[in-house]
């Protein structure tokens, strides 16, 4: 068996994927990323998706251990500090990260395995696993990126806040990626996903 070198989160460090697939979903919050998740895993109950840890308080119908594992900033840096996570990122004030040792046991027993994750943890991952396969979603309009984050209606005034200023940036950044689906229509948007996963 190939073995996996433990690596620092931002690192450069190669790491080889023996067997299965590690695809990145990325895209600005509020552009339906989750909401492409939930019907891909509905459709493809094979895919293997990684539930991140993180240091945000659960929205209303969060479930532990199945949005997030919902934890402490101390022991969120207590885990970093230990080499637990594959990447991981701050993100609007609060951290995230996806656990190393699951995704990288999945992807080894053949899985195809997808994260959803935000711009600079799918750097990360870019740089870490270059056969990785990375896609990122774009929202129709950024005034639409706005509505649909407004009409979440799960973040606070400060929160939407940061969520839009960031966005700016990280859609600048679409073009890092290995393809750019723009998640105007659900259905067409994950057609679109479906194509480059099981080509
Ligand atoms: P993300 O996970 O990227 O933060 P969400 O999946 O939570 O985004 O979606 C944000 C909001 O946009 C939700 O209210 C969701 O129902 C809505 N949404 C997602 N995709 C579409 C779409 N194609 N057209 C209209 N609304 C959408
Ligand atoms: P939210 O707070 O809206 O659930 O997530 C905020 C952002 O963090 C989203 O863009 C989401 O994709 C991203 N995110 C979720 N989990 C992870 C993770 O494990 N690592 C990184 N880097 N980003 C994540």
């Amino acid at each position: 068996m190939m073995q996996v070198l433990p690596i620092q989160s931002g690192a450069s460090t190669k790491e080889y994927l023996p067997h299965g697939r590690l695809i990145v979903l990325t895209g600005p919050s509020g552009v339906g990323k989750g909401t492409l998740m939930r019907s891909l895993l509905e459709r493809h109950p094979e895919l293997y998706y990684s539930v991140s840890v993180t240091t945000r308080s659960p929205r209303p119908g969060e479930i532990n251990g199945k949005n997030y594992y919902f934890i402490s900033r101390s022991k969120f840096e207590q885990l970093v500090a230990q080499g637990e996570f594959l990447e991981w990122a701050e993100f609007a004030g609060n951290y995230y990260g996806t656990p190393r040792e699951a995704v990288l046991n999945q992807v080894k027993s053949g899985k195809l395995v997808v994260l959803e994750i935000e711009l600079d943890g799918a750097r990360q991952i870019r740089c870490s696993f270059p056969s990785a396969q990375s896609i990122f979603i774009l929202p129709p309009s950024f005034e639409e990126l706005e509505r649909r984050i407004r009409g979440r209606a799960q973040d606070s005034e400060e929160a939407i806040a940061k969520r839009l200023q960031r966005a700016q940036a990280e859609i600048q950044a679409a073009n890092e990626f290995d393809l750019q689906i723009v998640n105007d229509d659900l259905e067409i948007a994950l057609s679109a996903i479906e194509a480059a996963l099981f080509k």
